[in-house]
């Protein structure tokens, strides 16, 4: 199996996880930088992440445009992929999506979504909330542009999440694994955040030195971090396509 192959079938694994875990339905998608060329990048064809096979996945430029002819429908918001790859170099895969539970922290101000459990931790100190409507005024919020998209990446800056208000959360990071984790447990902290709330009183959120040192600990393919790949795979019906712990994927740095 070649290493462009691997990357593939990671793709299609990524995109099954993130429909069984519910962070995608019908709508979202996930992208994964071409391993040999960072102007391209790969996504899949418009169409339901839990359906998507091999030939449904294209390759596109960072204009968000397909390289080869293609003649069926592409996702209207793939440019949320392209702006971010464009903005940030140091990115290898994103995921959009519009998971239930993030949302109302895109539309109340009251309380930042910020890390108040330690799987919650990859998603940064900071989350930045995007308003399609502070640059473009009434829309139909969809990211259907450049222009759109580079408005987003510019508000994600430097942060591994921003939410887009009334519409979903953009992730990005440095692997596949990372960003399919960091989305699955996005969520979820957002979840358990929301349930303190209820309880009232005040919350006590992850501190930045403890969510340093959870990001100083973290391996891509350490086995912790594996284990968890090939369980998403196996209960998402696609532990076939799971090979070994690759070395395609970023070093990393430690
Ligand atoms: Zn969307």
């Amino acid at each position: 199996m070649s290493n462009l192959d691997a990357v593939l079938n990671d793709l299609i694994v990524a995109n099954r996880i993130l429909a069984k875990e519910e962070v995608v339905d019908a709508y979202g998608h996930v992208s994964i930088r071409h391993p040999d060329n960072p102007k391209r990048f790969f996504i899949a064809r418009s169409l339901a992440p839990d359906l998507v096979e091999r030939d449904d996945i294209v390759e596109l430029g960072l204009d968000g445009e397909p390289v080869r002819a293609e003649s069926r429908p592409l996702y209207l918001e793939r440019f949320i992929h392209a702006a971010i790859f464009e903005a940030r170099p140091d990115v290898h895969a994103v995921v959009h999506a519009h998971a239930e539970d993030i949302l109302p922290f895109g539309v109340a101000d009251a309380t930042p979504l910020r890390p108040v459990i330690h799987s919650g931790s990859f998603i940064g100190a900071h989350v930045p909330v995007w308003d399609i409507a502070e640059k473009f005024g009434d829309t139909d919020l969809l990211v259907r542009n450049m222009d759109h998209g580079r408005d987003l990446a510019h508000c994600l800056a430097d942060n591994n999440v921003a939410l887009m208000r009334g519409h979903g959360f953009a992730s990005a990071a440095r692997s596949l694994i990372e960003v399919v984790r960091m989305s699955v447990y996005l969520p979820r902290n957002a979840r358990a955040l929301q349930r303190a709330i209820q309880l009232g009183g005040s919350i006590k959120y992850l501190s930045e030195g403890e969510i340093a040192a959870r990001a100083g600990g973290y391996r891509p393919h350490a086995p912790e971090t594996w284990r968890a790949w090939e369980y998403w795979a196996t209960k998402a019906g696609c532990r076939h396509l799971v090979g070994e712990p690759h070395a395609h994927e970023p070093k990393p740095k430690r």
